[in-house]
């Protein structure tokens, strides 16, 4: 009885303790659709910083959002305090070129990089199309406004000298959406710039037969060989039904990223949470099980770290 005491004793001590020490703060963390890899990202950074409420007063929701420009711009308002976006719109989005011509995101900050994403199209076996040429005239969902891949796909077009206008239909269905419209026939293929394997690539290949087509020729090697944010990507054979040998495309990284006028102490309890339960992070999705620190620390990023980052990854030793 008298020890029932002490403990109950102590744990309301350590529990006031972390009341008068850790003042409640939100965060918001921007991801993607539900059958993504960015919302399963959010929620297990979300998850690791969680457990630490107590000590640290950090309190965090990660929702579902239209990707990484919508990601990009909740950040540059103020309406979310990180998110994750592709490695070549954090590029844009920081030096002002491209879809962010005019819109200069000066306050973007890396934080670090996550999984490889590349660039995936997947048709209808039955649309005859084989290769991503043979998508002109047929009906293709090219993603939601707001989404990496749509506006990817807006690049690899003017790449190749065509545009939306050259599809018998664009649709802009988002990510949770493009599956079953590729089994309903409504279109006959589906781009996402994507982690592999994923729920949506695994659903759309699971209801129709379905190929993933390889992205590949003189535009593509172009675009690899003139930015740094792209690289030659495979989706290895086996992963989805229908696609037995690999599947050469491009890709990008997935990153995450935050703003200057976020707090140092919060950027760095954030990432504290991911890397100090590393292995933890990794086994939250077959995406993450490859990650490297020191490669996460650099890949990928072209915005300034956030100092809040760099002073953890000072003080691992990974940077100087
Ligand atoms: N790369 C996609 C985007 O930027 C999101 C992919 C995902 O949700 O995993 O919108």
């Amino acid at each position: 009885m008298k020890h029932f005491k002490t403990l109950t004793m102590a744990a309301t001590m350590s529990a006031l303790a972390g009341m008068a020490t850790a003042e409640e703060r939100f965060i918001t963390i921007g991801t993607g659709g539900q059958t993504g890899v960015y919302f399963v990202v959010g929620q297990s950074i979300c998850r690791l910083v969680n457990r630490n409420t107590e000590t640290t007063g950090l309190k965090c929701t990660a929702p579902s959002t239209g990707g990484s420009i919508a990601n990009i711009n909740a950040i540059s308002a103020g309406d979310m305090d990180m998110g994750v976006a592709q490695s070549d719109w954090q590029f844009h989005a920081y030096n002002g070129t491209s879809e962010f011509e005019g819109k200069k995101v000066d306050k973007l900050r890396a934080v670090f990089s996550v999984h490889g994403e590349p660039f995936t199209v997947v048709a209808r076996k039955d649309s005859g199309v084989d290769s991503f040429e043979a998508l002109f005239g047929k009906r293709v969902n090219v993603g939601n406004p707001g989404s990496g891949q749509r506006a990817t796909m807006d690049v690899v077009l003017a790449a190749m000298g065509k545009s939306t206008a050259d599809f018998a239909l664009a649709s802009e269905l988002k990510p949770a959406e493009q599956a079953a419209a590729l089994g309903d026939n409504k279109v006959d293929a589906i781009v996402y710039t994507v982690g592999h394997p994923n729920g949506s690539i695994q659903e759309a290949t699971s209801t129709v037969d379905a190929v993933l087509l390889p992205v590949t020729g003189e535009a593509i090697d172009k675009l690899v060989s003139e930015n740094p944010y792209y690289a030659k990507a495979v989706i290895p054979g086996g992963m989805y039904a229908g696609t037995d040998s690999d599947v050469e495309t491009f890709g990008v990284k997935a990153t995450f990223v935050t703003s200057s006028d976020v707090a140092d102490d919060v950027v760095y309890e954030v990432v504290k949470a991911v890397f100090d339960n590393f292995d933890r992070f990794k086994g939250l999705h077959p995406a993450f099980a490859n990650l490297v620190e020191a490669d996460m620390i650099s890949d990928g990023l072209s915005a300034p770290l956030h100092p809040g980052a760099e002073k953890y990854y000072k003080e691992r030793g990974w940077i100087q």
